[in-house]
């Protein structure tokens, strides 16, 4: 018999891969193709003009408008050169998705068209903000936004079919000058780092005058087919799935991890890999990832700055690129239940402008002191600022993952490994009064790891359960959820381990004026810290219970929920790091903590509306007709004179369905119910809260009884694409 869902599996299962024609056989050729880069910049500028907008990007300063007039020439030439008629400055709100809105190059002027392209529409735009989320800092009345040019980021020519449109990466604020997005705080951020960083790399090295972070992502994602997707209202409006029973098989095989990349994927991943490189995109690793049907990217790492721009830009592109081929990508944490989420691992680390990773162990025992210096605080930073990076990963769909035995739990803990626990140890016993003869000591401590190749202190020493751990040369955050702009997250983490520099640097300063050596200072300080690094650093299984209890010990919190994460923006400590360093106004920091709850609200009352309406229409209804089938078939039966002994399990089965088709009834009107009286709450923060603990506390229920239908009723009259279909991908 065919249905709905038969045509949609049969369409899904007889697709080809689609052809994917490559520009050239060496990526380099058309690596940065569509790319202002400062080659570009250099080839298109006047000598002085490129200068000065060097030195404003280096320097974080503002680019004189005469000279933006100039650039905006140049930009405009380079790129209507590859084709390109219009351009758009390109932002990242706070919904976060990216925003762009088109203008053309073309003007008419008496009648006359030209092309234009000035300083001032560069550097500025005004695009309505009233659409965006603005947590109440915008009134409707006063609805501008502006969007100002972040020459840091450089511009590209995003490509769709024959039409090429020039992006400016932008900041975008409101008129009252609030951030009314992710990148304004972030560089306010990388400003407030550099500044507390470049003092401290001084105490060692004098010719520092630059430091930045730098960011790896690692983008795990799902791949459905379009149809399959198409017929599954759920994944089309909320990306996951908020019904279907588990598969017979998952991953129990564990024989997708690492596995052959199914066809149809591997030529979406060349396709969408060869137009991220042609935006600067330094994709290098794909491979299947644990769950079938999901996959993972990776890029090489960058400066921060652009490697947010990347990874939003990638997510952009993956989504286009994907509907080429008949494929739908799903950034959600938890698109199916039963099988493992997707987050996206933020490789943190600190460079230097003389080409130094701050933390890479060095070899000799003062650039141990160099890495161990930031290396501890580091780790400081995050005990002290737990709460504030739990906050900032908090999104209905990650708490999905944090506390599910899956991903890092909403404990943030640190893993440095054995190596390095042995290192700070021995600070801890060995440095009394901060004697050089002791500092070697640690050094050689350091040197046992640097005598076995790079490879395997790497790799050998690895927790794949800690939400923050250290990888040989960087920290891996990797509660970081796979929809999530990174942004925010790196933005809090700068914040901390800025506020912590400062806070070293003043230390360390008050010592050596009270007569102590450099060195002595240092590690004094180091040493005083290593209470507060040993109740954030944990070695074990960050899944265990017992780490739950260890963890309530050590007053570490366990926040398993969005509301609960989300008010940790508030608290003492987090304005003190956010506020005092102007990186959020006190208006802007609530005014995010009001965007961030009202999301939460409206993706569960999204879910739950869907989850009602998928019960009523799509699973109840078959059941139903399924159930008079039944109950006639038991009439003719026992017409035919069948006794009641062999028709028990007829009666059985047609019980059981009737049962599950009243708990959906029943509690679907539960969750209507919770749901009218949370909408009815004025508070927005008990509204969350309601959202929280009376109408998603629905949804599991709901669902069981929804999944059990599907096991019993006749396969072909289910409507729905089953989990069997949806995950295993042709
Ligand atoms: P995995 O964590 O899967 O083992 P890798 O160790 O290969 O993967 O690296 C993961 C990511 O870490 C890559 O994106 C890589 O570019 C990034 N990375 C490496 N060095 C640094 C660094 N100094 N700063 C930031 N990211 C880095
Ligand atoms: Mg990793």
């Amino acid at each position: 018999m065919t249905n709905f869902r038969s045509n949609q599996i049969f369409e899904a299962y007889n697709r080809k891969p689609v052809d994917v024609v490559q520009p050239s056989n060496k990526q380099t050729d058309y690596f940065n193709k569509h790319v202002f880069t400062k080659n570009a910049m250099k080839q298109y500028m006047e000598k002085n003009v490129y200068k000065e907008v060097m030195y404003a990007i280096e320097n974080q300063k503002k680019i004189d408008r005469k000279i933006a007039d100039h650039v905006a020439n140049a930009m405009r030439t380079w790129a209507a050169e590859k084709g390109a008629t219009h351009y758009t400055h390109w932002f990242q709100p706070l919904t976060g998705l990216t925003a762009e809105k088109h203008d053309s190059f073309f003007t008419a002027i008496d009648g006359t068209g030209i092309e234009e392209f000035d300083g001032s529409t560069l550097v500025q735009q005004e695009p309505d903000a009233s659409s965006f989320p603005s947590g109440g800092i915008r009134v409707t009345f006063e609805a501008r936004g502006y969007t100002a040019w972040d020459p840091s980021s450089p511009a590209f020519i995003m490509q769709m079919g024959e039409g090429l449109t020039l992006c400016i990466p932008t900041i975008f604020i409101s008129y009252t000058g609030e951030s009314l997005d992710y990148k304004a705080p972030l560089l306010k951020s990388l400003q407030l780092l550099n500044d507390a960083a470049v003092p401290v790399c001084q105490l060692f090295d004098r010719n520092v005058e630059k430091i930045y972070p730098t960011l790896g992502w690692e983008q795990e994602y799902f791949l459905v087919d379009a149809s399959l997707f198409m017929a599954r209202p759920d994944l089309m409006l909320t990306g996951r799935t908020v019904l279907g029973h588990s598969p017979a098989k998952g991953q129990q095989l564990e024989d997708h991890y690492f596995g052959a990349i199914p066809e149809r994927c591997y030529a979406f991943m060349r396709d969408f890999e060869i137009e991220s490189l042609k935006l600067g995109i330094p994709l290098r690793t794909r491979h299947n990832e644990v769950a079938p049907a999901q996959f993972e990217c990776a890029s090489m790492f960058e400066e921060l700055n652009i490697a947010i721009d990347h990874n939003s830009l990638l997510m952009d592109i993956m989504d286009r690129v994907a509907k080429r081929h008949n494929l739908r990508v799903l950034f959600h944490e938890k698109p199916f239940a039963g099988v493992n989420g997707s987050g996206k691992h933020n490789n943190w680390s600190l460079a230097t402008n003389t080409g130094k990773n701050l933390l890479s162990p060095g070899k000799t025992p003062k650039n141990n002191l160099l890495f161990l210096t930031f290396f501890v605080n580091t780790i400081k930073a995050v005990n002290d600022n737990a709460n504030l990076i739990r906050s900032s990963i908090a999104s209905a769909a990650n708490d999905h993952r944090l506390g599910a035995n899956e991903a890092p739990p909403a404990i943030i803990s640190v893993f440095i490994g054995k190596e390095l626990t042995k290192v700070l140890n021995a600070i801890d016993s060995k440095v009394k009064k901060g004697k050089i003869d002791e500092l070697e000591t640690l050094d050689l401590r350091l040197n046992i790891s640097n005598m076995i190749p790079d490879v395997l202190l790497d790799n050998t020493d690895r927790n794949r359960t800690s939400p923050f751990a250290f990888t040989g040369n960087k920290f891996e955050f990797r509660a970081v959820g796979s929809s999530a702009n990174c942004a925010h997250p790196m933005t809090m983490l700068n914040a901390a381990v800025a506020v912590q520099l400062v806070e070293f640097n003043q230390s360390v300063t008050t010592l050596i004026k009270n007569g102590e050596s450099k060195e002595e200072a240092i590690l004094h300080v180091l040493k005083s810290y290593l209470p507060a690094c040993n109740r954030i650093l944990f070695e074990g299984n960050n899944y265990s219970d017992e780490w739950a209890k260890e963890a309530k010990k050590r007053g570490l919190s366990n926040l398993k929920t969005t509301p609960e994460a989300l008010k940790l923006l508030l608290s003492k400590q987090t304005e003190s790091v956010l506020i005092k360093t102007g990186i959020f106004s006190t208006i802007e920091l609530h005014a995010r903590y009001e965007i961030e709850l009202e999301k939460y609200i409206k993706k569960i009352q999204i879910e739950s509306r869907l989850l009602g309406e998928l019960c009523l229409g799509s699973v109840i209804p078959p059941a139903n007709r399924y159930l008079g089938e039944l109950a006639e078939t038991y009439n003719e039966l026992k017409d035919c004179g069948l006794k009641n002994d062999v028709l028990k399990s007829h009666k059985e089965l047609i019980t059981e369905i009737a049962e599950h088709i009243n708990n959906i009834k029943i509690n679907v009107g539960k969750m209507i119910d919770a749901r009218k009286k949370a909408n009815a709450t004025t508070n927005i923060e008990s509204m969350a809260k309601l959202y929280c603990e009376t109408v998603k506390s629905n949804f599991d229920i709901i669902r069981y009884h929804a999944d059990k239908l599907e096991t019993l009723v006749d396969d072909s009259y289910w409507q729905l694409p089953k989990y069997r279909e949806l995950l295993f991908i042709r």
